[in-house]
C-alpha cells in the first residue's frame, strides 16, 4: 500500500487554529488575519510545497507583524520632513503620551470637580506658553483646516485678498485658490506674480474685505525682480491679516533664516497665524491657530470648528512635543552623521559621499543641509524598500543618508543592506 496522498492529509482550519501560538495571535491580530495565514499555509500544503505537519508552523511564520498594513520604514533619503513617509516622526515622549491617551482620559473632564472641562486644555496651554505673543490659540486637524476655518469665519460671503505671487499649490493637492473657493469666500487677487506692493492691497480693500491672507510660498522660491509686502505693512490696512507660515516654526530659528515664524508674524501685527503641527514643529498632524483673542474666539465659536477638531491622541502628542524633549525633526536638522556613515560604509565596503539633505515638507526650499551618504548600487533601491529602508536614487546610485535615521537603527540599515546583497 502506498502512502495516502499528502494533499488529502492537509489539516482542517479548526484543527490548525488550536495551536496555542495561533490562538495567542488571534487575541493580538484578530481572527481574520490569523485565518488568512492558515488558509495560505494550507494552500501551500495542497500544492505539495509543505508537509501537512508543517502547516501550523508556516501559518505562524506567515502572520503579519501587527493588525495594520501601515509599515514603519527607515527614512534614509536625507529629507527630514518627508510627506510621503508621514512627515514628522514623533518623539518617544509623544509616543508615550499617545499610548497613555488611547484609553479613557480626562481630555474633556475635570477630575477635581467631576464637571466637564475645556477639551485639550493641557495642549492649548502648552501652545500658548510656547508663543507668548499669541493672546489665544486653537488646534484643528491640519494646516489646511486652519486656513479653511480662518477664511470661513472671517470672510465667508466676502473677499479674501491674496497676492498673485502667493497663489500657491503646496503639494498633496493643496491649492490655495481652490481651498478658499470651497469656503464661500471670494478670492481677490492683487499685484502680479513677481511683484506686489502695499498700494495693490490698499486699492482693493473695501467694505467687502473679510481679511488679507499672507501665504508663505513654502515649497519654491521666486528670484530676480520680485517684491512682496510684509505683515507689518499689511497690518496698516485696517483689516485682519491672516499669516499662513506653514512650516510650524513658533519662533525665529537661526538655522532657517528664511523661514517665517509665528511669533514674528504676530508681533508684526498679524491677527492670526496658521501653521502645521507635523512639519518643523516635529509633532502630530495638526493645524495651529494663534492670534488675537477676539479673532481666535470667532474661529472657536464657528460651527465649522466642531468638524475640524482634533482627537485626544493628537492633543496628547502635541502637548508632549511642545513640553517634552527635542523632537526627532529638530535633532535631524543639525545632526552630524559623518562617523555613523563612515562606520556603515566600512562595514559594507562602499564609499561615503557628501550629500545635501533637505528640510522637506515644503519647508526652507532651496536650503541644503550638508551631510553624508553611503553610495550603493542603484538596483538595491527596490529590495531595500521592501525591507523597510527608503533611500534616494541619484545619478545611477542609491544613496543612504542617515540624517533622519535614529542612531539606534543604524544596525538595522546595515542588516537590511547585507540581506539584499548576500
Ligand atoms: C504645508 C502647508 C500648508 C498645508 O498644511 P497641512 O498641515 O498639510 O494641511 C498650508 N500652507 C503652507 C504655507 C504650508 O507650507
Amino acid at each position: 500500500m502506498s502512502e495516502p496522498d499528502p494533499r488529502r492529509r492537509v489539516p482542517r482550519t479548526d484543527a490548525v487554529l488550536t495551536d496555542p501560538r495561533l490562538a495567542a495571535a488571534t487575541e493580538r491580530l484578530g481572527a481574520a488575519a490569523v485565518k488568512d495565514a492558515v488558509v495560505a499555509a494550507q494552500a501551500r500544503a495542497r500544492r505539495g510545497e509543505l508537509a501537512p505537519e508543517q502547516v501550523a508552523d508556516a501559518a505562524v511564520a506567515g502572520l503579519p507583524e501587527r493588525a495594520t498594513t501601515l509599515r514603519p520604514v527607515l527614512n534614509a533619503t536625507g529629507v527630514v520632513v518627508h510627506t510621503n513617509l508621514g512627515r514628522a516622526p514623533l518623539s518617544a515622549a509623544a509616543v508615550e503620551a499617545v499610548a497613555a491617551a488611547s484609553g479613557y482620559g480626562d481630555v474633556e473632564f475635570d477630575l477635581a470637580t467631576g464637571a466637564r472641562a475645556r477639551r485639550g486644555r493641557g495642549a492649548l496651554e502648552a501652545l500658548a506658553a510656547a508663543v507668548p505673543d499669541a493672546e489665544q490659540v486653537l488646534v484643528v486637524n491640519n494646516g489646511a483646516a486652519a486656513l479653511v476655518l480662518a477664511t470661513t469665519a472671517l470672510a465667508a460671503g466676502r473677499e479674501v485678498l491674496v497676492s498673485r505671487g502667493e497663489m500657491v499649490e503646496i503639494g498633496d493637492g493643496f491649492r490655495l485658490p481652490d481651498l478658499i473657493a470651497s469656503t464661500g469666500a471670494r478670492l481677490r487677487e492683487v499685484g502680479t506674480t513677481n511683484r506686489t506692493h502695499l498700494r495693490d492691497y490698499a486699492d482693493a480693500v473695501g467694505p467687502d474685505t473679510g481679511c488679507v491672507l499672507k501665504v508663505h510660498p513654502s515649497n519654491f522660491r521666486v528670484e530676480g525682480f520680485t517684491s512682496s509686502v510684509e505683515v507689518d505693512a499689511l497690518a496698516t490696512l485696517g483689516v485682519p491679516v491672516v499669516a499662513d507660515v506653514g512650516s510650524g516654526l513658533l519662533a525665529p530659528d537661526p538655522l532657517l533664516p528664511d523661514e517665517p515664524d509665528a511669533a514674528t508674524a504676530l508681533r508684526a501685527g498679524a491677527a492670526l497665524v496658521t501653521c502645521s503641527g507635523d512639519k518643523l514643529l516635529g509633532g502630530p498632524q495638526a493645524g495651529l491657530v494663534l492670534g488675537r483673542a477676539d479673532v481666535v474666539e470667532r474661529l472657536r465659536r464657528h460651527p465649522l470648528q466642531r468638524a475640524l477638531r482634533v482627537d485626544k491622541l493628537t492633543l496628547a502628542a502635541l502637548e508632549a512635543t511642545l513640553r517634552g524633549p527635542v523632537p526627532p525633526v529638530r535633532a535631524a536638522l543639525t545632526v552630524d552623521t559623518r562617523a555613523r556613515t563612515e562606520a556603515l560604509a566600512a562595514a559594507l565596503g562602499v564609499p561615503v559621499v557628501p550629500h545635501a539633505g533637505a528640510v522637506g515638507g515644503g519647508g526652507a526650499p532651496g536650503q541644503e543641509l550638508p551631510g553624508w551618504a553611503v553610495a550603493l548600487d542603484a538596483h538595491l533601491a527596490g529590495p531595500l524598500r521592501l525591507r523597510g529602508v527608503v533611500g534616494r536614487v541619484l545619478e545611477g546610485r542609491l544613496l543612504l543618508d542617515l540624517r533622519a535615521v535614529p542612531a539606534s537603527s543604524d544596525a538595522q540599515v546595515l542588516e537590511a543592506v547585507r540581506a539584499c546583497t548576500s
